[in-house]
């Protein structure tokens, strides 16, 4: 699979997950970054908002309003970019 094909395919399960009342996402807590982790077959996939900023809205949305928040709504993460940049000497890969 090519990295395009496997982001098509983490849009199509976020779009399954609007239909989870429970679990959990986690974003990348970088202000100017937010990307959302999708796991793909044990296999991370991140998905920014100008991949598809209409749907990754409405899943922010769909986790902020959780309805038990010990069981799902969104949980901040650092995305591997941000990890490799921000904290290189402790970045593990
Ligand atoms: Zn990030």
């Amino acid at each position: 699979m090519t990295d395009a094909d496997r982001k098509t395919e983490a849009i199509k399960k976020l779009e399954l997950m609007l239909n989870d009342s429970e679990g959990f996402l986690p974003i990348c807590s970088v202000k100017e970054c937010g990307k959302i982790k999708v796991s793909l077959d044990g296999e991370d996939v991140w998905i920014s908002r100008s991949d598809n900023s209409s749907l990754y809205d409405r899943v922010i949305k769909h986790y902020i309003n959780s309805p038990d928040l010990t069981k799902g709504g969104l949980t901040h993460t650092v995305c591997p970019e941000d990890g490799r940049r921000l904290y290189p000497e402790f970045w593990r890969d």
